[in-house]
């Protein structure tokens, strides 16, 4: 691989050596690894036919001389999941989700640890320090292991103890520092100087920023064979592959996103895509440094040195100059910086849970909980093709993010047992579930609907669910099971919601059922007048989240 580095404070470039982190002319600490575009571009697309779906498929882009089965845990690869349901529910169908949980110790900095831990392995090192907040120092020690590296572990005492056993069982040393991440940093860094290791320096190591690249060029590759390639229309005939609408990450210190605009660039310096997409950087309201500083269009963000937040994955309180270039790559491709609340991410999480299979870690939940704020908020459009990034699993999840009560106990007396064991077991299981459950009667003439209501309401409830699929069988359905609760559809061939309505309210014995309205269009004020005080709620489809939804159907059946 020929590459050099090229220094973004003086643009003198050298050659690359892992250990040598300044600029042999200015000293910064800041440059960036560039290849020789043009002769890759005309060799990578056959070179890619026969190679794996993995992180090393791109080696001619990467900084590593020479790829190392030794030390690959199969990392990058990873699978770029529709979320159908999300989808429907927000109105946007063109969901998909980087599922970045599937890295080898589950989170993307996996792709991080690959590489860098690779170049460190080539470059001769036997001991290293770095600080984290859980996920890096759990992947650096999973490479370290494999690649005879001793790793010093430095985390804030907030971090999660299972993710600190974690990191223990691959043998670094764990070192605990009770105070902020930046002072934990800062407490690594001496700690590295006095014994003279290698320092990890997050964003500013070259390898990072290459290894989260190969996330932007795994999209584009991905995007292509499920919606199939761009129209080679302009004679460009290696523009093949796509790119999203939106890039949406969970954001602490930056580097994912720095990574991902850099492999979009490369792909675009490369013909291989048209353009970059849109960033949406999403940080914990606790911990925003950037958001704040973005919303004030500040050039430099104001450190946090006390984070107000239970996400300690995302609490890098200071950015510092990656701040400064992700603010410009944010701006220049249209994108935003967010925040959102830690209960938010909660809820995103158990949404993203029970309605897609995905069990994520708080701080990957902050990226779903921004993209519901940014459709509600019109920025993400219907029609947008986003990805997001899940970027870590919950491992096992912590009791506080399940709340009381997830588990329910069969204790079986003991000598009932022994009398009459049916009874006894029947007995006990009538207190794991009453004998009946609130009846819903669910009226839509569209089966994919009345999917996504069920599913809502199953994913976190217990409800008996009974469908019809035009007024009149709704009408049949009611008499016959005297729902709680009717959610009705106002759009429907024949009969209309209107109708159904009418025929309820003209029954003594129906007249009162709660209803919820839920209809996929505008309304007009006099179909407004004609649905006041007949109805309890009205929710407009693709504009309610399943929680909201949820309230209101139990405030209704209570
Ligand atoms: C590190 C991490 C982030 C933040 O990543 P940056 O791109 O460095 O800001 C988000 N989510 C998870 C799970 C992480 O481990
Ligand atoms: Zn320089």
């Amino acid at each position: 691989m020929t590459f050099v580095v090229r220094c973004l404070d003086c643009s003198h470039t050298a050659p690359y050596f892992p250990t040598s982190v300044n600029c042999p002319r200015c000293n910064s600490q800041w440059r960036e690894a560039e290849y020789d575009y043009d002769a890759i571009s005309k060799s990578l697309p056959a070179q890619l036919l026969g190679r794996v779906f993995d992180l090393w498929r791109y080696r001619e882009l990467l900084p590593v001389r020479n790829p190392n089965p030794v030390i690959m845990l199969g990392e990058g690869g990873t699978p770029l999941i529709q979320a159908v349901n999300l989808g429907m529910m927000l109105g946007c169908p063109n969901i998909y989700i980087k599922d970045e949980r599937q890295g080898p110790t589950a989170s993307f900095k996996d792709r991080q640890a690959a590489v860098t831990i690779a170049t460190l392995k080539e470059a001769g090192i036997t001991e290293m320090v770095a600080a984290s907040t859980g996920n890096v120092a759990m992947s650096y020690s999973a490479y370290c292991a494999r690649a005879g590296i001793k790793l010093w572990a430095f985390v804030t005492s907030l971090v999660p103890a299972v993710k600190m056993r974690e990191i223990a069982i691959y043998g670094s040393q764990v070192v605990k520092v009770t105070g902020s991440y930046d002072q934990a940093k800062q407490v690594a860094a001496e700690f590295a100087r006095q014994r003279n290791l290698y320092l990890d320096m997050g964003a500013r190591t070259v390898t990072s920023i290459e290894a989260m690249k190969t996330i932007a060029f795994e999209i584009a590759e991905q995007l292509t064979s499920l919606l199939g390639p761009l129209s080679q229309a302009n004679g460009k005939s290696r523009l093949i592959w796509r790119t999203p609408d939106w890039y949406i990450q969970s954001v602490s210190g930056g580097m994912g996103p720095l990574g991902v605009y850099k492999g979009f660039s490369e792909l675009k310096k490369m013909n291989f895509v048209d353009r970059i997409p849109a960033i949406a950087a999403i940080q914990s309201e606790g911990c925003a440094p950037m958001v704040t500083a973005w919303k004030n269009h500040a050039d430099i963000a104001t450190p946090v040195t006390s984070p107000r937040t239970h996400i300690e994955t995302l609490a890098t309180g200071d950015p510092g100059r990656a701040f400064t270039l992700l603010s410009k790559q944010v701006n220049e491709t249209k994108g935003v910086f967010e925040s959102v609340s830690d209960e938010e991410a909660f809820r995103a999480m158990h949404m993203l849970a029970k309605m897609e299979g995905i069990s994520a870690e708080p701080a990957a939940a902050v990226a779903i909980a921004g993209l519901f704020k940014l459709v509600r908020a019109g920025v993400v459009k219907p029609t947008d093709v986003v990805v997001i990034n899940c970027t870590g699993h919950t491992m096992p999840t912590e009791p506080f993010i399940l709340g009381d009560n997830w588990a329910r106990n069969v204790v079986l007396p003991a000598r009932s047992m022994e009398e009459t064991p049916q009874e006894g077991l029947l007995a006990a299981l009538s207190r794991v579930a009453p004998d009946r459950f609130p009846c819903i009667a669910l009226v839509d003439d569209s089966p994919d609907a009345r999917r996504l209501i069920r599913r809502i309401l199953q994913s976190q409830g217990n409800f008996t669910i009974h469908e019809a699929e035009n007024g009149k069988l709704a009408l049949n359905l009611v008499e016959k099971e005297h729902p709680d609760l009717i959610i009705l559809d106002l759009m429907m061939p024949e009969m209309d919601g209107f109708a159904v309505l009418d025929a309820l309210k003209a029954r003594p014995e129906t007249a009162d059922i709660p209803v919820i309205v839920s209809t996929a269009k505008e309304l007009t004020s006099e179909e407004k007048d004609r649905l006041k005080g007949q109805i309890q709620a009205l929710m407009q489809k693709g504009d309610f989240l399943s929680d909201e939804f949820l309230d209101e159907v139990r405030t209704l059946i209570g």
